[in-house]
């Protein structure tokens, strides 16, 4: 059975000695509290992610992950950072297309599949970012923009590497906007997206893909969210910020 998943996004936040203030508390926390959850994962800022593995060490739920990677193994790209050494300090998961990279940096669905092929060759995780903006779901094109998302930028894979992958739905209107998509929003793109798996791969590649959904979950949403029967666990971003608040989205899972 797919595994369900709690991913924090903490964006360009926190400086290294707050990361390591609030990723202390989470794994303290998840230890006491946490049960019934399966997997935490922290998408911390590169500075923080050799530290924060140290210190999940021994914490079996929790595993640390990068927010980006370059598509090149190396070479000449100032400021970049490759999934080499990404791998090289611990981390597990890389977010991949997430809407503000696409947003603010261009990315596009070429490049991100470019970027799949080079984290998952580095035996990283990627976390799979796809959501529709306010414009094309009022247009009622938000089924197409998904469908188009996948095929663009993961269907090229093979059923052994697609495995390797965790989808994120996430509509770029909920995004750090404090409006949520109503659950039955989500189940409904969720369950969409699980069939358009089926229909490339088969059913049981499908029925086996985690699917987060992400855009404004906090501990009051989160239930509801999780309870959907194709909704997996959630990509947090702003309450991935305070660790109380990202604990009680955990434990919406217990
Ligand atoms: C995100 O950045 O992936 C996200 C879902 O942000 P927020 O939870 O703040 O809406």
């Amino acid at each position: 059975m797919r595994k369900k998943i709690v991913a924090g996004n903490w964006k360009m936040n926190l400086d290294y000695n707050e990361g390591l203030g609030v990723f202390s508390e989470i794994i303290n926390m998840v230890k006491d509290e946490a049960t019934g959850t399966q997997e935490v994962v922290v998408c911390s800022p590169f500075i923080h992610i050799h530290s924060l593995v140290q210190m999940a060490k021994g914490y079996h739920k929790v595993a640390v992950g990068a927010q980006n990677a370059h598509q090149a193994e190396s070479g000449a790209y100032t400021g970049e950072t490759s999934a080499k050494m990404i791998k090289s300090v611990g981390a597990a998961y890389v977010i991949i297309g997430h809407s503000e990279r696409r947003q603010y940096f261009g990315e596009n669905n070429e490049l991100l599949a470019k970027k799949t092929d080079t984290v998952l060759k580095h035996d990283l995780h990627p976390i799979f970012c796809i959501g529709e903006t306010l414009q094309e779901r009022e247009a009622n094109q938000h089924f197409d923009v998904i469908r188009t998302q996948l095929v663009e930028g993961v269907f090229h894979l093979d059923a052994p590497q697609f495995a390797k992958l965790v989808l994120a739905y996430e509509p770029v209107w909920a995004i750090g906007t404090g409006v949520t998509a109503s659950s039955a929003q989500a189940q409904e793109i969720h369950e969409f997206i699980r069939k358009e798996i089926a229909a490339k791969y088969n059913q049981e590649v499908a029925d086996n893909t985690t699917i987060l959904y992400g855009g404004s979950c906090n501990p009051k949403n989160a239930a509801e969210l999780f309870a959907q029967p194709d909704i997996d666990g959630g990509l947090i971003g702003g309450a991935s910020l305070k660790s109380r608040d990202f604990v009680d989205i955990i434990k919406a899972f217990n």
